[in-house]
């Protein structure tokens, strides 16, 4: 038996528009993205022209308003075309998620004023945004952040003027020290998730500065780093919404942004499945291809079975997305199943391959632990059971 070529996952596309932008991505992903894919994350290089380019073509701003230069497509395109770009490269799906997400508070919470200063610049003038939620000293308890916004000069009204001054620390920051703008979630008032306001802060602020990037086990390419706010100076008419709104944009942010995580793990998953399908037909042992013993035609089946149900979980959330419908709850289940997937799946293929899944020869070693860390962002997987079980039983008592 030959080794079998992997075939394009089959979509149902609203549009011929969506259609034709999905094939737009195939090129690109074969042509600019998928053939450095290896070699970059070996070295630890950011790939900024391919960010660049997908800026260029409208692929940086895709779920939002065309009014502001986005491309108004819905989030059940935009997630396909993630789950594309990830499969390639997680550094650049992943990384195109994050910029969406740092544009969400903006687009969602900004005055008319606001967006229209800044929007188009941020979603297809070749920006590169990233968004400060996490701190040294609170993840999983966001609502307990530290890095403090305090007024000075002004009155108490966005038109009165006045600065605000950032102090304090934020950690893992995807995009940390490259990004062009950065979405900041500070303390202004009291403590806890009412305290919190958000701020749209320019990446070349005085007193703002990069830690060296995380050294970290996979998706070396994407920069992770801590950023030190030492004073920095940011007018009012960069506050996003009202004093106190923050971590309610931020949890909305994560909503949506917990649908594109879950789009990039289907997209790692699938990658993972493809290298096992092609490797165990090809392979041959006591005579026969591998693909031939049940024992492994059952684990393919099984890997495929679950990637077609997270691709179906996290379409259907998008789907409630896009017709205005709330989605929480559903986004939290996509986020957690399609990222527990893309860990078992990728697993497994690594055991497809045998001694040589373990190797840098084959690039499910390197599928597999870019899957890990999408079980602990936005929200690890042990949150996402929490915020499923607050809708079905309600908040805890204590
Ligand atoms: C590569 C990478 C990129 C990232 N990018 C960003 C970014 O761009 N912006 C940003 O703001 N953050 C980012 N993060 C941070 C990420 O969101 C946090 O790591 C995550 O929220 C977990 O926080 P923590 O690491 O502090 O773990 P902790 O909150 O300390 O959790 C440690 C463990 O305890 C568990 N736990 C905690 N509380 C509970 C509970 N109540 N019940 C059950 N279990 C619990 C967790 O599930 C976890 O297993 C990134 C992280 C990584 C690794």
């Amino acid at each position: 038996m030959p080794d079998r070529a992997p075939q394009p996952v089959e979509r149902r596309l609203p549009t011929e528009e969506s259609r034709q932008l999905i094939e737009l991505v195939r090129d690109m992903v074969s042509k600019e993205i998928a053939p450095r894919a290896a070699e970059e994350e070996e070295s630890g290089h950011f790939p900024r022209e391919v960010f660049t380019l997908l800026s260029e073509s409208g692929l940086l701003g895709l779920p939002y308003d065309s009014a502001y230069g986005g491309g108004g497509q819905p989030y059940e395109v935009y997630l396909q075309v993630l789950e594309e770009l990830a499969a390639a490269r997680l550094t650049v799906g992943l990384g195109v998620s994050v910029h969406s997400l740092a544009c969400h508070a903006l687009a969602g919470y900004g005055t008319e004023e606001q967006r229209a200063a800044h929007l188009p610049a941020m979603l297809g003038g070749g920006l590169l945004g990233a968004y400060c939620l996490s701190e040294p000293s609170s993840g999983s308890d966001a609502a307990s952040l530290r890095t403090k916004a305090v007024r000075d000069g002004g009155g108490a009204s966005r038109t009165s003027g006045g600065d605000w001054v950032l102090t304090g620390t934020k950690a893992w920051i995807t995009h940390g020290g490259i990004a062009d703008f950065y979405t900041v979630l500070a303390r202004t008032g009291v403590e806890g998730p009412r305290g919190i306001t958000a701020f749209l802060v320019p990446g070349d602020v005085g007193g703002l500065n990069a830690a060296v990037p995380e050294k970290k086990m996979g998706m070396k390419g994407s920069p992770t780093a801590q950023l030190h706010f030492d004073g920095v100076r940011i007018p009012d008419a960069r506050r996003i919404g009202d004093e106190g709104q923050g971590f309610a944009i931020a949890l909305s942010a994560l909503d949506s942004g917990r649908l594109g995580i879950a789009a990039c793990a289907i997209g790692v998953a699938q990658a993972a499945l493809d290298e096992a399908v092609g490797y165990a037909t090809g392979r041959q042992q006591f005579g026969r291809p591998i693909a031939d013993f049940q024992g492994l035609r059952f684990m393919l089946a099984d890997m495929a079975t679950r990637i077609e149900a997270g691709r179906a979980l996290y379409l259907e959330a998008a789907r409630l997305r896009d017709a205005g419908l709330p989605f929480s709850r559903q986004a939290a289940m996509a986020k957690l199943f399609c990222t527990d997937t893309a860990m078992q799946v990728t697993t497994d293929a690594v055991q497809v391959l045998g001694g040589y899944g373990y190797t840098l020869d084959f690039p499910v070693e390197r599928l597999m632990r870019e899957a890990k860390v999408l079980q602990i962002v936005e929200g690890t997987n042990q949150i996402q059971r929490m915020v499923i079980a607050r809708h079905l039983a309600g908040p805890e008592t204590r």
